[in-house]
Formats: C-alpha cells, sequence, structure tokens
C-alpha cells in the first residue's frame, strides 16, 4: 500500500500554516504545495501568469476558482505529488475549489483536513510584524531591532514585508477568509476528514500537535 499522504491545510492567513507547512513536508516526506507562494513566484519571475494576477495579489482579492483549479490539477499531477502525496497549503479557498478539488482527486482521494486554528485578533499582529527572506522565502518576525537592510541568515537575500502585509490588504483577506474559506471547515467535517488543531503556542508546541493528529490519521 502507498505511504503517500495527502493533507490539505486550513487556517487563517498568519495562522502559521507556511511554517508549519514545511515541517510536516519535511516530516511525512511530501512536497509542500502553497498556492500563494506558486503565485508569488509567477510575479517575481513576472511571467505571463504573474503579470494576470500581480495586482490581485497585491490588493488582497482572490484570483479567480478556474485559474486556481488548473494550476492545483498541474501541480499535484506531477510526478513528486502523485507519489509521495503533498500538503497542501492555500487551496482550496472556496467551495467551488473545493468541489473541483473533490473531482480532480477522485483517484487519489485526500486523506486528512487540518484546521489549523488561531483567533482572528491575534493573527492581525502577527501578520503586521511578518517579514519573508525575497530569495528562499524564509519566514521572520519583526521586533524593531533589525538592521536595515535586513539580510536573510539562511541565504543572504533580502528580508521584506509582502506587498499584501499592509493594514488594508491585510483586512480584506482575512474579511475574505471568513466570507469564503471558513465554510471549508462544515464541507470537510462532512466528509469525515477534518482535524481541528490549536494553532496557539510555539512553532514546536504546535508542530507537536500536528505530528500526532496525522501520524492518528495515517493509522486510523
Ligand atoms: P497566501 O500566501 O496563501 O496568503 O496567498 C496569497 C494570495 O494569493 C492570496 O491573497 C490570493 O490573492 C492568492 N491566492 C492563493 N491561493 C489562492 C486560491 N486558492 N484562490 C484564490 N486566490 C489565491
Amino acid at each position: 500500500m502507498s505511504n503517500a499522504i495527502r493533507i490539505i491545510m486550513l487556517g487563517r492567513q498568519g495562522a502559521g500554516k507556511g511554517t508549519q507547512c514545511v515541517r510536516i513536508a519535511s516530516e511525512f516526506g511530501a512536497p509542500h504545495i502553497s498556492t500563494g507562494e506558486m503565485l508569488r513566484a509567477a510575479v517575481r519571475k513576472d511571467s505571463p501568469l504573474g503579470r494576470v494576477v500581480k495586482e490581485v495579489l497585491d490588493k488582497g482579492e482572490l484570483v479567480n476558482d478556474e485559474l486556481m483549479i488548473s494550476l492545483v490539477q498541474g501541480r499535484i499531477g506531477e510526478e513528486d505529488a502523485r507519489v509521495n502525496g503533498f500538503i497542501l497549503d492555500g487551496f482550496p479557498r472556496t467551495v467551488a475549489q473545493a468541489q473541483a478539488l473533490d473531482h480532480i482527486s477522485e483517484v487519489r482521494p485526500i486523506d486528512m483536513v487540518i484546521d489549523l486554528e488561531v483567533k482572528r485578533e491575534l493573527v492581525l499582529s502577527r501578520l503586521s510584524a511578518r517579514r519573508v527572506c525575497e530569495q528562499c522565502q524564509a519566514n521572520y518576525v519583526a521586533t524593531g531591532d533589525e538592521a536595515n537592510p535586513w539580510i536573510c541568515e539562511k541565504c543572504g537575500g533580502s528580508v521584506v514585508q509582502r506587498a499584501d502585509d499592509t493594514p488594508e490588504a491585510i483586512n480584506h483577506r482575512l474579511d475574505l477568509y471568513d466570507a469564503m474559506t471558513a465554510p471549508l471547515v462544515a464541507y470537510y467535517k462532512d466528509q469525515n476528514k477534518l482535524a481541528v488543531v490549536d494553532g496557539l503556542g510555539t512553532p514546536d508546541e504546535v508542530f507537536t500537535r500536528l505530528r500526532t493528529a496525522v501520524a492518528g490519521m495515517k493509522n486510523r
């Protein structure tokens, strides 16, 4: 039997999904597929896709479902994801995307959906302090004491604030999450695939909870 795991990670922006998905991916040997990162990479490259989505991303709007579904369909059809499974971060974000994913993944279904739960008040301050390396995408938290320019200790790249981490875009993205993405918690609960994990605490504490939840699912 294949040991591949196919996981969806839900959770508000700033809940720590990115950091935790990287760790789960390395622990379980499955690629981390972040749709936000795929889109930002396209913007950085100034590819045709990047030019189409740049303004949408900067405003904190959602890219249209059709485009997102075809992007994800292509990516999860690649060999690494077919063989090893995947940790899907940032997709689905609407019920239409979830329905399309049910269809696309009929042959190799999603095993588990994690809701990484952190209250809105808390993620607001986290997002305002979030910084990211332009080159390797490592996440940092600004304290105000950093050198200027701020150099990434992992790769020497520049550490900057994401273009969509302005207060207006942050609030808009959180509103969209509540309206469009939060209903997916009930959607996957009905499919009996949902695990709610408390996102409060240090990254190590949260990861321990996540690892237990994923291992529990694998042994089901
Ligand atoms: P994230 O890194 O997941 O916060 O995504 C950054 C931005 O990419 C979002 O604010 C959206 O503009 C866009 N995006 C990422 N994933 C999706 C998706 N599944 N559907 C629509 N837009 C998305």
